[in-house]
């Protein structure tokens, strides 16, 4: 198999809307890594949150709700709540903290789509490591975008060891 099987199976695909994925053919994505801002991806679920957005430290009534703010370097050390005063903190889990129950139903949800992938991640972390294998199961063409192999490799029906910044433009050059 090569790019172009995944070329075909990704031009044939019905929109769907959420992949792991970042080619323009894609409609939406969800990551695990929480630096991932700037994709233009319209529908990205964000398992562990992301580093540009920061909430109250405790969860104040409205500060609760997370905030972007991409200021750098942050004027302050440690950036205030808006609304009662106290720290604010990154919008992201941290060790310890769950995911938000309903991103993880999202993320799951998203698995039932025509092609599944699954780019620049040691796929060894879940629950994002099991929607891949789900996918699968439910169907889904899938193909993993990695420089190493990884869990994925030996299950998913194609498999590109290659650096994701150099497959994704070329995928997105086939599709166009
Ligand atoms: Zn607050």
């Amino acid at each position: 198999m090569s790019l172009c099987t995944l070329q075909a199976h990704l031009s044939r695909s019905a929109p769907c809307p959420r992949h792991t994925t970042a080619p323009s053919a894609a409609k939406g994505a969800l990551s695990a890594g929480t630096d991932r801002t700037r994709a233009g991806t319209s529908d990205l679920i964000r398992l562990h949150g992301s580093l540009w957005m920061i909430k109250c430290f405790d969860e104040c009534a409205h500060g609760a709700r997370p905030w972007p703010d991409e200021r750098v370097p942050l004027p302050d050390a440690v950036p205030h709540c808006p609304h009662c005063g106290g720290y604010a903190r990154p919008a992201v889990v941290w060790f310890g903290e769950s995911l938000d129950a309903a991103d993880v139903d999202r993320a799951s949800e998203a698995t039932a789509c025509e092609v599944f992938l699954t780019v620049g991640t040691s796929a060894v972390v879940y629950p994002a490591a099991g929607f891949a294998r789900r996918a699968q199961s439910l169907g889904a063409f899938t193909a993993e975008i990695n420089l190493e192999p990884t869990p994925a490799s030996s299950f998913v029906d194609l498999s590109v060891l290659c650096a994701a910044e150099d497959v994704l433009p070329r995928l997105d050059q086939l599709l166009a």
